[in-house]
């Protein structure tokens, strides 16, 4: 997938990446949300971005999938993760993949989301992690891949709290709450 291919301006206003619409948003923007959320409803706001994540990749991914433009395996995976790498999210490199268990590990640097420093605040509330939109992400794409929806992702290092990098586990949510995750 060449950038030429897969960043486009189809005319004036509109931006596509693959075949979302897309505009740039800035971090301060984002962040600002992400406050106001915190501030209106509390640690929830986590999963809202989780969600958020969950249904905007879902979104994005599933005529891909269908398509075989991406396919269900561990390149359909890693090909949808350097989508989102792209498209602007961070330097995220998937560093193990196992089709059968379910599971996989992310690894990024320069992450969208991690990238303002006054991000202490969130440490406070944090549940699964920081980099909440890139978690619904990484896990939506699991769910594509596997047919299975029962796929969580949780951050286990954040760059936002001082971590070398941001790491992502995938893993049926079985899994995850036999180790003490909470979602
Ligand atoms: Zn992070």
């Amino acid at each position: 997938m060449s950038d030429k291919e897969f960043i486009n301006i189809e005319k004036r206003g509109m931006i596509k990446v693959g075949i979302a619409r897309m505009a740039l948003f800035p971090i301060s923007d984002l962040n600002a949300l992400y406050d106001k959320l915190v501030e209106l409803i509390g640690p929830v706001a986590n999963k809202a971005f989780y969600l958020a994540g969950v249904e905007g990749a879902t979104t994005f991914g599933n005529p891909m999938f269908d398509r075989d433009i991406l396919q269900k395996n561990e390149s359909g995976y890693n090909a949808a993760v350097e989508a989102y790498s792209q498209a602007g999210f961070g330097n995220f490199y998937v560093k193990e993949f196992n089709f059968d268990e379910g599971t996989a590990f992310v690894s990024g640097t320069e992450t969208f989301e991690a990238s303002d420093g006054q991000r202490q605040i969130v440490a406070q509330i944090r549940s699964n992690g920081h980099c909440n939109h890139s978690r619904g992400v990484f896990a939506a794409f699991m769910r594509l891949v596997t047919n299975r929806k029962d796929m969580e992702c949780v951050e286990v290092k954040c760059e936002a709290l001082g971590d070398a990098t941001c790491d992502f586990k995938i893993a049926p949510r079985k899994v995850l709450e036999r180790e003490d995750f909470i979602f």
